[in-house]
């Protein structure tokens, strides 16, 4: 039976890089079939709504989207479509991968190949509980940590490792300091780390592991944490490798995943045609591998990465002269 997923082309570059995304998933002939949806900007044009019902019913259906970038208009409803769909959906993991291609301008060419699995539902990233006083000189933040929030985090981090032969978690915290919330994920992510013991854990404070990632990134395998420090690190990590033109990002719960570019719709760029594709298809890397396709997801890293070792027809962002469905040609003669 063919799967079907939703197709969120999205704003700004968004269309652009989705084409150059999906010529690629054809010549894979993934044998995926594709039911589009609007959000973002486009959406509130066509429909009055940056999230139609009619969007939420077809990830809802199909359970898998590849989403590209969407516009949030300033000032107006909810302050994110992205966090909206997060919350809808119950998307607690947030992962990204962070690996080494060649010839991009980053600090690490080789030996950078990590995960990081932020927890994307609870910690200090709550709608409530944000309060500044009327005089306007104390501001006060709640964070929440829940067992059951860390737990399933935690787990998922070592189902990955475990599913894609990852041989180390680290758990990152500050439980030194915040013993309340930090030291219930700490205490929690022990308690999942002795049910795997094929898999090495190891626990870091995050300033430190902030550090070592700079310094010696090849030590890291998978990373989970909470949500503050997930956003974080994996920004960091993004930065590591050749930044926002390479990073993709899952958004995973029970009942559906949202694959996306790390990177947002670059107005400043959209429409003529110099958009790196890659960090969508490399979020439809992951998909892939979602959807038990992990030889079609290994085929196209490969061929990403054999695409920038031959600088075949790269875009401006890697220094090259390319366009962004030229660039998606190159890699699509490669799969
Ligand atoms: P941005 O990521 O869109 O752009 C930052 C810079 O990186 C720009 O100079 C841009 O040209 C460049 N860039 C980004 N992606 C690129 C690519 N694939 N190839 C080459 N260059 C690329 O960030 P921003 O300008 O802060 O945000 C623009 C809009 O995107 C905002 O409306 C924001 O809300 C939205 N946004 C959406 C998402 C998402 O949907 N996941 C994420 C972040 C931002």
């Amino acid at each position: 039976m063919t799967q079907t997923i939703t197709v969120i082309r999205g704003d700004g570059i968004g269309p652009e890089i989705m084409d150059a995304t999906l010529h690629v998933l054809d010549a894979l002939k993934t044998g995926l079939s594709y039911e589009e949806a609007d959000a973002g900007l486009v959406a509130l044009e066509k429909h009055g709504d940056l999230l139609p019902a009619q969007t939420l019913e077809s990830i809802k259906k199909n359970k898998i989207a590849l989403k590209s970038p969407l516009t949030t208009p300033v000032g107006e409803g909810f302050s994110s479509i992205n966090v909206a769909l997060r919350r809808h959906f119950d998307l607690y993991a947030n992962v990204r991968p962070a690996i080494s291609f060649p010839n991009t301008k980053s600090r690490f060419a080789d030996g950078v190949d990590l995960i990081t699995v932020r927890e994307n539902t609870e910690g200090a990233y709550l709608s409530e509980g944000q309060e500044v006083s009327a005089d306007g000189e104390t501001a006060v933040s709640l964070t929440r940590v829940t067992r059951k929030g860390s737990e399933r985090i935690v787990r998922y981090a070592f189902d990955l490792a475990r599913a894609t032969g990852r041989k180390k978690v680290t758990l990152v915290h500050k439980a030194n300091i915040i013993k309340s919330t930090s030291g219930l994920f700490l205490k929690v992510g022990r308690e999942v780390a002795a049910q795997y013991p094929d898999i090495e854990c190891n626990e870091m404070i995050v300033d430190n592991t902030c550090m070592q990632l700079v310094m010696r990134p090849e030590q890291f395998d998978i990373i989970v944490t909470t949500n503050l420090f997930g956003d974080i690190l994996s920004d960091l990590c993004a930065g590591l490798v050749g930044g926002l033109g390479l990073a993709p990002g899952a958004n995973i719960g029970t009942e559906a995943a949202i694959f996306e570019a790390v990177h947002g719709s670059a107005p400043d760029i959209a429409g003529q045609g110099k958009a790196n594709p890659c960090a969508l298809l490399l979020a439809a890397a992951q998909l892939l591998d979602h959807v038990g396709q992990p030889e079609n997801a290994t085929r196209l890293r490969k061929a990403i990465v054999a695409t920038l070792e031959a600088k075949d027809s790269i875009t401006p962002d890697l220094g090259g002269t390319g366009n962004t469905m030229g660039f998606a040609k190159a890699i699509a003669s490669r799969v």
